[in-house]
């Protein structure tokens, strides 16, 4: 954002990927739907049919002009209007159910995206942006919409109007279709020169669109950093900058249109006149009836046309190539956290004993720094564990790897004496309570945000959850109760009020094995006493894992595990520790000042 020197987003994959042929990937998507498949065919073939039809009774409408069997002339007006029946019947057939097909593939599309997104590890989050999945999932689904809702059967249906028009004009007149193709390159030529450059500019326009929706988010998702730096006027002029930039590249492909649309004009014109005074000296001279140089002129005009949204229609189908590259990417997208093919099971009732043997990890976007590097630990079922160190000590990756967020590069995590990963995610994880440092809150309901530790819990569970967190008080105390709208990333509540919906949703959740990450800022005294009560409440019974920050959670831990560079360097009760005069007395002295009001 303080950047003032805006550049376009670079779309390297959009240039990359032009192959019509992927779009082939889009079948399996498509073939459960092959009976709308097979029945828009049949209503474009006879649509098509129809149309290539019209042309001919009109050449025997004008050629029966000058005859005096007025029934003949009454038939083919009313056949004319049957062929409007049937061709009016036929396009719309065709367009609701490539339209239907279009809609119900994209939808399947979005869903098997995001339903195989929302399951990738963390790991995948950090190579891949997530606006650039959103994209993905909105932007590239509605090329996709538009080439399998419309451009496909227009396409088929000007391949086929090209095809029959041509054989039909040769059919009609040999010599004006010569003609015809002599003139084709004359008209050609400028339009696709033209054309690439009208691309060329389009595609440019497109990206500073991009990049001036990106630089606006930035600054409007941070819009009160922006404030208090009173960086507004160079905000507003960084974005000026890029949209009159795009404006730039619309000026001068509009400008390019123009000109292509005066050029072709003209060029097509010249050469239907041309054509015309050719084929009326031929009327004249009678070597032709005025019938048939009619019907020429419709299926040229037919041919023209289908050419022109050909052409238009090509370079949709390959964006949509393109969208459909990197959807079947996302689809395919490989992770580095797997379900094993024949998972094991937990031995029930789960009891909740944590084990690390000798677990070396880095993570995979940093992979020569060892996080944790030869841990060893065992956590009895039911213990309440503290662990304290410096900042970047590995303590959070303890908590990720219980998780199986991502998998040891060597050594082994086990849960009740079965590794982790031998096990199904889901099947575990259900026996996890999470309460983060920063506790997310969804745009929901206060009843609702709880409700997300576990979804069938009745309204009653909620309250007693929320009770036993301290939360329900200050519920109660919102405008509408239980039924108050926390508004988006929760900003209606104070940092120990979130918490403490984060501690209802775990005690909702209501699971063996509790996993918190202690928050690091400092809450007033009185939050910092009802978070200190909810948490008792919570690992009560339960083993606890708590990167801990405050003294008074510490002194209650049945154990302390202090971690330095990835390794355990020193367990035991905080009294033991401090004589020992380590790490964790320097740490007692320096971090853990804050939880004194919980005492
Ligand atoms: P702590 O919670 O003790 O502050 P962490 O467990 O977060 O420490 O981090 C341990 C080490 O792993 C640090 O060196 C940190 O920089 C690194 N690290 C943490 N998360 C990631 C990540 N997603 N990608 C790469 N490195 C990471």
């Amino acid at each position: 954002m303080a950047d003032a020197t805006p550049k376009p987003a670079k779309n390297e994959e959009r240039e990359k990927s032009k192959k019509i042929g992927s779009l082939a990937a889009l079948w399996p998507f498509i073939a459960p739907y092959r009976f709308l498949v097979f029945a828009a065919l049949f209503a474009l073939t006879a649509t098509a049919c129809v149309s290539l039809v019209l042309p001919m009774a009109v050449r025997r409408v004008v050629d029966n002009f000058n005859t005096s069997d007025g029934a003949l002339l009454d038939l083919y007006f009313a056949a004319a209007l049957g062929i409007a029946g049937l061709l009016a019947l036929g396009t719309a057939l065709r367009y609701a159910l490539v339209t239907r097909l279009g809609e119900r593939v994209v939808a399947d599309i979005r869903k098997a995206v995001f339903a195989r997104v929302i399951g990738l590890s963390p790991s995948f989050f950090e190579r891949v942006m997530t606006g650039e999945v959103l994209s993905r999932i909105t932007t590239d689904t509605t090329l996709i919409l538009s080439v399998l809702g419309s451009s496909i059967s227009i396409a088929l249906r000007n391949v086929l109007l090209f095809v029959g028009g041509m054989m039909l004009m040769l059919f009609t007149s040999a010599k004006l279709t010569g003609m015809v193709l002599l003139i084709v390159p004359a008209v050609v030529v400028p339009i696709l020169v033209l054309g690439r450059k009208m691309r060329k500019l389009s595609r440019e326009n497109q990206d500073w669109i991009a990049a001036s929706s990106g630089n606006a988010s930035e600054a409007l998702l941070s819009v009160q950093t922006v404030q208090a730096f009173t960086h507004e006027e160079i905000s507003r002029n960084a974005f000026g900058e890029v949209t009159e930039k795009s404006f730039d590249a619309a000026r001068r492909r509009i400008w390019t249109r123009a000109q292509m649309t005066a050029i072709v004009i003209f060029l097509v014109f010249t050469g239907v006149v041309g054509v015309l005074w050719i084929g009326a000296t031929d009327v004249r001279n009678g070597s032709m009836s005025a019938g048939q140089l009619v019907q020429f002129v419709i299926y040229s005009v037919m041919v023209a046309g289908s050419v022109a949204a050909l052409s238009e229609i090509f370079g949709e189908l390959q964006r949509a190539a393109g969208a459909t590259e990197r959807l079947v990417e996302l689809l395919h997208a490989e992770d580095t956290v797997n379900d094993p093919a024949t998972p094991l099971a937990l031995p029930e009732p789960v009891r909740g004993e944590i084990t690390f043997e000798d677990v070396h990890f880095a993570y995979p976007s940093r992979p020569g720094v060892a996080a944790l590097d030869g841990v060893n630990l065992r956590i009895e079922p039911g213990e309440t564990v503290a662990v304290v160190g410096p900042s970047g000590a590995g303590k959070t990756t303890i908590i990720q790897l219980i998780q199986r967020f991502y998998d040891p590069d060597s050594g082994a995590i086990c849960l009740d004496g079965v590794r982790v990963d031998a096990l199904n995610r889901d099947a575990f994880r259900k026996h996890i309570a999470l309460v983060p440092q920063d506790p997310v809150i969804f745009a929901a309901s206060a009843r609702e945000n709880i409700r997300f530790g576990r979804p069938d819990a009745t309204d009653a569970e909620i309250e007693s959850a929320a009770k036993a967190a301290a939360a329900h008080e200050f519920i109660t105390a919102l405008p509408d109760g239980y039924d108050s709208w926390l508004g988006e990333r929760g900003v209606m509540l104070s940092g120990g009020q979130k918490q403490r919906i984060a501690i209802a949703r775990a005690i909702l959740r209501d699971a063996p094995v509790l996993l918190l990450d202690e928050a690091t800022s400092a809450l007033d005294a009185e939050s910092e006493r009802a978070v200190q009560r909810a948490v008792d409440e919570l690992s009560e019974g339960r083993t606890t894992v708590i990167v801990a920050h405050r003294l008074a959670t510490v002194k209650k831990a049945d154990r302390i595990i202090v971690m330095e560079q990835g390794r355990i360097v020193a367990t035991g009760a905080h009294d033991e520790l401090v004589s020992e005069d380590g790490l964790y007395a320097r740490l007692a002295r320096l971090q853990f000042t804050d939880g004194m009001a919980a005492e």
